[in-house]
């Protein structure tokens, strides 16, 4: 999963792009559901809220992290 840092600026423009509804805003930023980001596998080549995002703040999970195997299957289990 990918995950949002303090560096967001409330833009909103991420939430839209999120084929799993994954992102929303969250008490002070824009958080994301590690449990429904796929990192876009399954839907996207590339992960469509870091195309859009104006500051960059949206790396890797370190807490999160997942093979591309297990977010096809995660994928695979959210869409079922
Ligand atoms: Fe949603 Fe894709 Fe961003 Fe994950 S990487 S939060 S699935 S837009
Ligand atoms: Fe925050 Fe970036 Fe999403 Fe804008 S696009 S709300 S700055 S994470």
């Amino acid at each position: 999963a990918l995950i949002i840092t303090d560096e967001c600026i409330n833009c909103d423009v991420c939430e839209p792009e999120c084929p799993n509804e994954a992102i929303a805003p969250g008490e002070e930023i824009y958080e994301i559901d590690h449990n429904k980001c796929t990192e876009c596998v399954g839907h996207y080549d590339t992960p469509q809220c870091v195309e859009v995002c104006p500051v960059d703040c949206i790396p890797k999970d370190p807490d999160h992290v997942e093979t591309e195997d297990q977010l096809m299957e995660k994928y695979t289990q959210l869409t079922s």
